[in-house]
């Protein structure tokens, strides 16, 4: 990764500048040949012009006429100025020394002035030096009688323009490095952290979670590291629980096989036992089948919710029809130990749910189970439903020994019990409430508990009023 982000750089970085380049050696050497270009045609036609009012083709006599308008135009220049007739004989030449006067002067930028073009022309040769070349016709009364040939060197153009050159290759060469270096130490910084990323992704594929990476800054790869250090943290505690949650389950499974195996070995070890006694076993064989199998249906609750809830399916329903249910379920067994189970709510009341029937059922069903198990005898136990705002609550209250603030947010973790030997007399679990919290906790809810006001615990289940109609989650 870093060597493709350096070579990116670098194909980036280096196109720019060649491009960059020839646009302005490109841009200056048009402008400065133009300008030279310019100026030269402007001095050829007034040459050009002056010298046509003093025409003659007496080639001795010309030289004397247009030597001053040609001079004067072309002073303090290095520029060679020719003029000629018709038929190219020389009839004023700037370069006294080259002795041209009265002789053929034949190029060709003046064969086509001659024949009224204004011309320019430059030599490309690389070994010569560099020549701009210009031509123009001259004309008397319409006529062309000559022509204005002009030549100076542009070696001093070529210099500048190789000298610039010269220096935009240099600064080129220089910015190339400069941002090698830069993009060497970025390429560094961004793709170290990426390694060390990948190291610990490798890591925490492994299982190992108390992997952590370094933060440092506050820009995105420091967002970055921090959501994978939290997701380490998430997946830790993920982990932590399910250890926990399997140590604690084949505990609690452990217990009644226990008691099983104990009543097996005692029938096997006593000789003819009456069958009054092997009853009695047996019954307490029965027992212990019975708490297996609770908690074996309350742990296949549990995978179910601990999975997004299975297939929840959502229907609207008065919550006073569930509770309704409940209560006539639990009354018979609450009758046993003479409890009478109470409902306080507005007849007139209609607290429309949307909800899974069956996981509200479980849930209600295990808070008023408990208040009932947990109740001493004679005593009464209340199921009220109300709705406030948005809300409907339903509020159950026992006569039991209460709950200690300190256990009041435990009561809900799986496997957790108050006083282990009475919930075992009572056929408790430990799983009750944490499958009534994540089912109402799925529907959108909460379960909270308080002090009755005479002892006792207030469990208050909230849940959203239905404002929709059917779903299926
Ligand atoms: P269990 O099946 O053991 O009752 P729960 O998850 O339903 O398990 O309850 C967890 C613990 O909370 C119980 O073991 C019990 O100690 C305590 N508890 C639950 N409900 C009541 C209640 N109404 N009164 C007193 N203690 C309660």
């Amino acid at each position: 990764m870093r060597f493709v982000m350096i070579a990116t750089y670098f194909a980036v970085i280096v196109t720019t500048l060649v491009l960059m380049s020839l646009y302005i050696i490109g841009f200056l050497s048009d402008n400065l040949y133009s300008a030279e270009r310019v100026d030269m045609f402007a001095k050829a036609n007034i040459i050009a012009q002056n010298v046509s009012e003093v025409w003659g083709n007496d080639a001795s006599a010309a030289e004397e006429r247009f030597r001053e308008p040609a001079d004067r135009c072309l002073a303090g220049t290095n520029i060679r100025g020719v003029v000629v007739n018709k038929s190219y004989t020389v009839l004023y030449d700037t370069n006294i020394e080259s002795e041209m006067t009265g002789k053929i002067f034949m190029r060709d930028v003046l064969r086509r002035a001659l024949m009224g073009e204004q011309v320019q022309m430059m030599n490309d040769s690389e070994s010569d030096q560099k020549m701009l070349y210009i031509a123009v016709p001259v004309a008397v009364n319409g006529q062309i009688v000559g022509g204005v040939y002009l030549a100076q060197t542009v070696e001093s153009i070529v210099t500048t323009i190789r000298t610039i050159r010269t220096s935009l290759i240099i600064f080129s060469v220089l910015i190339t490095l400069l941002i090698g270096m830069l993009s060497l130490g970025l390429s560094y910084i961004i793709t170290s952290p990426m390694e060390e990323f990948t190291e610990a992704a490798k890591e925490i594929s492994k299982g190992n979670f108390s992997k952590r990476v370094k933060v440092k800054g506050h820009g995105e790869i420091a967002e970055m590291a921090n959501a994978l250090n939290y997701m380490c943290e998430e997946l830790s505690q993920i982990e932590e629980k399910r250890r926990k949650f399997v140590s604690d389950a084949s505990h609690e499974l452990k217990t009644p096989m226990t008691g099983i195996k104990l009543i097996c070995d005692s029938l096997v070890s006593i000789d003819n036992p009456n069958p009054e006694m092997v009853k009695e076993f047996m019954r307490d064989m029965s027992d212990e089948v019975d708490r297996l199998t609770r908690i074996v249906e309350r742990l296949l609750v549990l995978t179910k919710l601990d999975a997004g809830g299975g297939s929840v399916k959502m229907e609207k329903s008065d919550i006073r029809l569930l509770t309704g249910h409940i209560v006539k379920k639990l009354s018979p067994i609450a009758a046993e130990r003479n409890i009478t189970i109470n409902t306080d709510y507005h007849e007139d009341l209609f607290a429309p749910v949307l909800m899974d029937y069956d996981r509200l059922y479980e849930a209600v069903y295990n808070v008023l189970d408990n208040a009932v198990k947990y109740s001493p005898p004679d005593s009464m136990v209340t199921v009220d439903v109300s709705e406030k705002d948005e809300w409907v609550l339903i509020k159950i209250t026992d006569s039991g020994p209460g709950i200690p603030e300190e256990a009041r947010d435990r009561i809900f973790e799986r496997f957790y019990r108050l006083d282990d030997s009475r919930a075992r007399e009572t056929g408790g679990t430990g799983l009750g409430l944490s499958i009534a919290k994540e089912a109402v906790v799925l529907h959108g809810g909460s379960i909270t508990v308080s002090d009755g006001e005479d002892g006792g615990s207030v469990f208050t289940i909230i849940l959203p009023l239905d404002n929709g109609g059917e779903s299926t989650v």
